[in-house]
């Protein structure tokens, strides 16, 4: 069997490994060249949902969850994405869009918002949600991968160039650094950040990841903290990991609106990461040379996929082969032209 070296030790690197090892690879080294989770993973929001707009997406998210759901808490809590409309048209887009997802198994239904104790919905048109998704812990997660992995066999190198290790297969799962191995995977890096406050008082446990639809102005419950995201108005293509303190100011006030019971929370933390993304936002995955394969590319919503992909990628190197279709995500749909619009990347 050949040996195989995965360069990356983030949440897909971490999950391909594990997948390889279940399957019975017997010659695999999971290298990276600074720390477990050091990337992309450990700087996540944590949020696994099914709500995606597309099928492909939404057959990721699906066969995800059976591992989140194992894992249980507290790497995984099913507390819900609920998704808020504050308009007409939104809460159209939103029915339309849980319709979609209703016919692919999501149990995605239109919730009354007033269940969740605090938040503000004297603005809101419609809600719907998710119960099954939830938000999890990206660092402890994919250790408890990696520790999996290692029982099995997996050699786990840390401040390792998996470049300097000899093998017959090198599988590229190194977020935005990936184009350092391939420089001619379309991935840039895009950055992004998260901001944690309080203590908040009272903070119901059940607290659901909570989306402004129109706005992506987003929550989420860590411990005692509210952990706050969104999409930029302006979007930073840059390699720098730098926190814009004026969208942590205007990230406040929207809080402040959308659940004052937060907010007079202070600020625990604010960081910077970066997004890997591919120029129809969803990943690269497959062979890319000879004897390179990448998995790459997951524009702000690896964490969530990884379980899914680990496990394809695993059968497809093994065994040319895999249950799920990874036909969507291979690198020559770029030259071809062909695209399909996600259109809930947050
Ligand atoms: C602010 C923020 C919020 C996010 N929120 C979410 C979310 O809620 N849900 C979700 O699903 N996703 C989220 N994401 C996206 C998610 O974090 C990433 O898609 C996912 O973690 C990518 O995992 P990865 O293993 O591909 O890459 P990474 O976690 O970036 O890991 C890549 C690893 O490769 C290593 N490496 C690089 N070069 C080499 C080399 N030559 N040799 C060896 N190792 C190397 C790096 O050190 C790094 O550890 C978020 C991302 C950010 C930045």
């Amino acid at each position: 069997m050949a040996r195989i070296v995965i360069a990356g030790a983030g949440a897909v690197g971490a999950s391909i490994a594990y997948h390889l090892a279940l399957l019975g690879a017997r010659d695999v080294v999971l290298a990276d060249r600074e720390q477990i989770a050091s990337g992309a993973t450990g700087k996540a929001m944590g949020g696994f949902r099914q709500q995606f707009s597309t099928e492909p997406e939404v057959r990721l998210a699906q066969e995800s969850a059976k591992l989140f759901r194992e894992l249980g808490p507290p790497l995984f809590e099913a507390v819900g994405y609920m998704f808020l409309a504050t308009s007409d048209d939104g809460w159209n887009r939103l029915r339309e869009r849980a319709a979609t997802q209703q016919s692919l198994g999501v149990p995605v239904d239109e919730v009354d918002p007033s269940r969740v104790r605090g938040l503000r919905i004297d603005d809101v048109a419609g809600a719907v949600a998710c119960w099954e998704d939830g938000v999890a812990e990206p660092t402890a997660v994919t250790a408890e991968l990696v520790r999996r992995a290692a029982d099995l066999g997996v050699e786990v190198r840390e401040q390792t160039d998996a470049r300097d290790l000899p093998r017959e297969v090198l599988v590229v799962a190194c977020g935005a650094g990936s184009t350092e191995l391939v420089p001619e995977l379309p991935v840039r890096p895009l950055c992004r950040q998260l901001v944690d406050v309080g203590p908040v008082a009272d903070l119901p446990d059940d607290l659901p990841m909570t989306i402004e639809d129109e706005t992506t102005f987003h929550f989420r419950r860590r411990g005692e903290t509210v952990r706050l995201a969104m999409t930029e108005p302006v979007p930073r293509w840059t390699r720098d990991e730098v926190v814009d303190d004026e969208l942590v100011a205007d990230w406040r006030v929207r809080l402040a609106h959308r659940y004052p019971p937060a907010a007079s929370a202070p600020i625990v933390r604010a960081w910077a990461g970066l997004y890997d993304m591919t120029p129809d936002a969803h990943p690269i995955i497959g062979w890319v040379d000879d004897g390179v394969y990448a998995a790459c590319g997951f524009s702000g919503h690896g964490f969530m996929q990884s379980p899914a992909v680990g496990s394809a990628v695993a059968h497809e190197l093994l065994h040319g082969t895999t249950p799920l279709d990874l036909t969507p995500y291979r690198l020559d749909r770029f030259a071809g032209g062909a695209i399909f619009p996600e259109q809930t990347v947050l």
